[in-house]
């Protein structure tokens, strides 16, 4: 009996050759130095801030020469497959506009591009055609190992300090003739199959990462595992292979962790004679925490997961730029040259990525954030805080909607200006910023009073102020001059200079009396231009406000 018998024998009904495949997925037709990039998630969890840096690293390079990037689901560890994720995966591409030129869902059957299926699981008889081939070369094999005998191996090497895992004459089937292990297929036992690999850990190779730099590799002499009879499925090394061959990959951005994988990823493209795609390896996305500086962690850190970004309502612009920033190193340099391109037309040199680590830091974010929404248009926020509130806040959506030229109005204080206000990193802040705005929302548990805190004479000033000089029809520069008379008949300083020059002759100053009638009227001590507050809210709803005191 041949290895070609042992191959029918596993793979009987697959008939289509690798031949076949290289035909049906030819080399892809595009310009010369275009790239061809994938995010391959696994659907095991939900995406976080380290797979959406992949994303748009993927997005920008492909987009960069007028490449491909494509979306491939990895569903062949069905058992740990969390339902929704794939859904997840699909909003979050669609809610930054970062969605793939080829992807397939199951859900909705919609599937675009010509390298498909771009489900694994869908892709068995592909698999197997592959697997079938390398077994009749006599480069793989079944192998029967349980459990219980690989724990044993283990044991062992780890009792005589010597590598861990299945290779040389730890692989007990690596030698086994095409009848015996027929013969073990017969039976029915369960199986996987290895690569025979043809290795040797004393030999080394040298592997270049775009990101990472050239090194010096142990050759892989595992027999490693690339497929399981009971899911019928490959392994991630087999799908990774076959897949990043046959959808014509050029660049492969994934996290670090599969770094140490390289020497068998390695060694099967040089067993197919495959052109190795180029890897970049992406770093750790790290976070400051007190004075040290630690991986981000899904269990402890909110700003983990891809949630947290929209439930805050952050601009999918800031959550972007807040990534190309932590990508590259010259991004934000770029950026102040070119403020409003587009992150795409970013040269992006994967040679500037940290592979130590990316520190993502959020107060960055929050001003990348203020900055940007800081330069919009009234309404343009609005639309912003329309969507996000439909989602997240429906009781502060009916409000905003209830009094759209109102709040249009609130959102444009000192906006469209040459350094407009900054207050603003998320939709989030909106509300907690504005909310005394809206009589429905003002519920006062606490006023800020500063420097004035006498009621009698905080009621005196108000008093005064509102029968004497109020008038809601002055502009801006007769309403401080009033506010300024106010201080002058009441003994405060209408001039700073003065007041500083010798501060026991007065009660206090304008700034002071200001705060109040802010206070009185807001219960913030700090908020958006008075005189634009006072002109919104107007004269009735401001009366009663200072009466509620
Ligand atoms: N499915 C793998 C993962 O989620 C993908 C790695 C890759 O991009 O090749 O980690």
């Amino acid at each position: 009996m041949t290895n070609k018998d042992l191959a029918d024998f596993l793979f009987p009904n697959i008939n289509k050759t690798i031949a076949d495949y290289e035909k049906e997925y030819p080399a892809r037709d595009l310009p010369e130095n275009a790239c061809v990039t994938r995010y391959a998630p696994s659907p095991t969890g939900f995406m976080h801030i380290g797979n959406f840096y992949q994303v748009v690293v993927d997005y920008v390079i492909a987009k960069r020469n007028n490449g491909v990037f494509y979306l491939r689901n990895e569903d062949t560890d069905q058992a740990r497959e969390i339902e929704g994720a794939v859904e997840y995966i699909r909003h979050v591409l669609e809610h930054y506009k970062l969605l793939p030129d080829e992807y397939e869902f199951r859900d909705t059957k919609e599937t675009k591009g010509n390298y498909g299926p771009y489900i694994q699981s869908e892709r068995k008889d592909i698999y197997k055609a592959f697997i079938k081939e390398l077994v009749e070369k006599g480069k793989a094999y079944p192998c029967f190992l349980t459990q219980e005998e690989m724990d044993i191996i283990r044991e062992n090497q780890s009792a005589k300090k010597a590598r861990i895992g299945i290779y040389g004459k730890f692989a007990k089937y690596r030698n086994a003739t095409p009848e015996e292990l027929i013969e073990h297929l017969k039976n029915g036992e369960s199986y996987t199959i290895r690569l025979k690999s043809e290795g040797d850990f004393d030999e080394k190779f040298k592997f270049d990462d775009l990101a990472n730099g050239e090194m010096e590799l142990h050759e892989n002499d595992l027999d490693t595992i690339i497929y399981k009879s009971s899911t019928e499925l490959p392994t991630y090394h087999f799908a990774h292979l076959v897949d990043d061959h046959l959808m014509r990959t050029t660049h492969v951005i994934r996290g670090q962790e599969w770094m140490s994988s390289i020497p068998v990823h390695y060694e099967l493209f040089k067993t197919f004679g495959f052109e190795l795609p180029k890897y970049i390896h992406t770093p750790l996305i790290l976070k400051k925490d007190g004075d040290k500086i630690r991986k981000i962690s899904k269990r402890l850190d909110p700003e983990a997961r891809m949630t947290y970004y929209e439930e805050k309502g952050y601009p999918i612009y800031a959550v972007i730029e807040a990534i190309m920033t932590i990508a590259n190193s010259n991004y934000e340099a770029w950026r102040e040259q070119n403020p409003d391109a587009n992150f795409t037309e970013f040269d992006f040199s994967p040679k500037k990525m940290s592979p130590s680590g990316a520190l993502f830091d959020l107060d960055k974010l929050d001003n990348i954030s203020k900055n940007y929404i800081s330069k919009l248009k009234a309404t343009e926020v609005f639309d912003l805080l329309n969507d996000y509130t439909k989602e997240y806040d429906t009781e502060f959506n009916e409000l905003i909607n209830k009094y759209k030229e109102y709040t249009i109005n609130i959102l444009n204080i000192e906006r469209e200006q040459e350094k407009p206000r900054k207050d603003y990193a998320c939709m989030k802040d909106v509300r907690e910023l504005i909310w005394y705005m809206y009589d429905e929302l003002y519920k006062v548990s606490e006023y800020e009073w500063k420097n004035i805190t006498d009621k009698d004479e905080i009621k005196n000033i108000l008093n005064v102020y509102v029968n004497k000089y109020y008038d809601e029809s002055d502009d801006k520069d007769t309403w401080f001059n009033k506010v300024k008379e106010l201080c002058d008949e009441l003994g405060y300083a209408s001039n700073i200079k003065e007041y500083k020059a010798d501060p026991s002759k007065f009660k206090g100053n304008v700034a002071d009396v200001s705060t109040v009638i802010r206070v009185a009227i807001t219960s913030k001590s700090n908020t958006p231009d008075l005189y634009e507050l006072m002109r919104l809210l107007g004269k009735e709803r401001i009366i009663n406000r200072i009466n509620m005191i």
